[in-house]
């Protein structure tokens, strides 16, 4: 007994994924470009590991497509977070605001360091973090002392904010910076999702103090596993670059590290894919948001459903579409998910919220997260590579 609206979804869907009877996967890369010209020739120099010509030239590249002064590659996003939160002066015993809406890899950057994530709730207009909401509770929950920031209950230093571009959307990054400035906290950009999303005609990763990109298989440019420390701070951006080669200072032979550092660089074999991918980016962001654009039209008058589409303020990469469904419709989500992967077309429910992971149901909370809880009952991705779009 399938439910009429459900039907409707699946029809819809079907039309703009007709693609004969392969599996459509949620996001995956296609390299149809210099992938096998630059991995060949990276091979064929023998300099295959951490640091090399690729990797110069993948920074350069990132710089130009991003705007931003430094860019430093590492061996994945989750190092760059780590990084980012560190070079900022998050130590031991802080806490980050981070949204409980995310990938476990923006709370798990902040246990890293020894500091501790407080989750906050989303807006329904960027599915990230919510100025306005965060504002009011930081007006709260947190006294000012000796000009830093901490929370009333715990005790603890708030020392950063961590938002996330969710799926590419960015989120309202002026009102953030503000309420940053008013609480005297570090603003650090997850853009691990938001390689090419803009917001009011700049880069992403351009307002906080450091931001952190991935280039894992699955987002929109990838280097097999990989991300990128951004920033337009100079000494932000040397202490980053030290930081992830072990802290050795510069000596033509001499092994002197002056901390501990960690070995995060990105190795040349991997930057030599990015390079290629790269060059595929804009196209790529073409056929995305000419995909969404599809969506939109096979959904238009389908009941319960909403495709989701970027706030005024921001110009998305569409990494992943979203599907919001209704009410009534989201009782029905697991049967949805269940009729859709059956027939090969991948979709998938939000991560599990952070604060309702066992790992982490003790750090502190909004007590009043229920946009992200709405979200979590009523939202599904649904299948985004470029490709499909011919
Ligand atoms: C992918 C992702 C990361 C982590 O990137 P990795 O390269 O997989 O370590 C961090 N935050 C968000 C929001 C992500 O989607």
């Amino acid at each position: 007994m399938t439910n009429k609206n459900i039907t409707n979804i699946i029809t819809s869907l079907e039309s703009v994924l007709s693609k004969g009877n392969d599996f459509i996967a949620l996001h995956e890369p296609i390299f149809n470009g210099n992938e096998w010209k630059y991995t060949k020739d990276c091979l064929d120099s023998t300099y295959v590991s951490s640091v090399g010509a690729y990797v110069d030239r993948f920074e350069s590249d990132l710089k130009k497509v991003t705007g931003l002064k430094h860019v430093v590659a590492v061996v994945n996003g989750t190092a760059a977070l780590h990084i980012c939160l560190k070079i900022v002066g998050v130590e031991k015993g802080d806490e980050v605001l981070v949204p409980t809406l995310t990938f476990v890899a923006t709370a798990n950057a902040v246990t890293y360091n020894g500091a501790i994530p407080h989750f906050v709730d989303s807006s329904y207009l960027t599915l990230g973090m919510d100025p306005e909401k965060l504002d009011n509770y930081l007006k709260d929950i947190s006294e000012m002392r000796g000009g830093e920031c901490f929370n009333k209950k715990t005790g603890r230093r708030i020392k950063a904010v961590l938002p996330v571009h969710t799926f590419g959307h960015s989120v309202d990054l002026d009102s953030l910076l503000i309420v940053c400035e008013r609480y005297k906290l570090e603003l650090v950009e997850d853009a691990a999702e938001s390689l090419g999303s803009f917001y009011k005609g700049k880069h992403t990763g351009n307002w906080g103090k450091v931001a952190a990109v991935s280039f894992n298989g699955n987002k929109i440019v990838t280097t097999g596993g990989g991300g990128a420390i951004l920033t337009n701070d100079d000494r932000l951006g040397d202490y980053a670059r030290h930081l992830t080669t072990t802290a050795k200072v510069k000596h033509p032979w001499l092994f002197v590290h002056d901390e501990i550092g960690f070995n995060y660089r990105m190795p040349n074999i991997n930057a030599a894919l990015g390079c290629a991918h790269l060059e595929a980016l804009p196209r790529a962001i073409e056929k995305k948001r000419q995909l969404v654009n599809l969506y939109q039209i096979a959904f238009q008058g389908i009941k319960g459903v909403k495709v989701f589409t970027e706030p005024t303020f921001a110009k998305s990469n569409y990494w992943l579409n979203v599907l919001l469904l209704d009410d009534d419709l989201s009782q029905e989500r697991d049967s949805l998910l269940d009729l859709l992967n059956a027939r090969g077309i991948m979709v998938r429910p939000l991560w599990t919220l952070m604060h309702e992971l066992q790992i982490y149901n003790d750090c502190p909370t909004m007590d009043d997260l229920s946009v992200a809880q709405n979200l979590s009952r009523c939202l599904i991705n649904i299948p985004s590579s470029p490709h499909l779009v011919v």
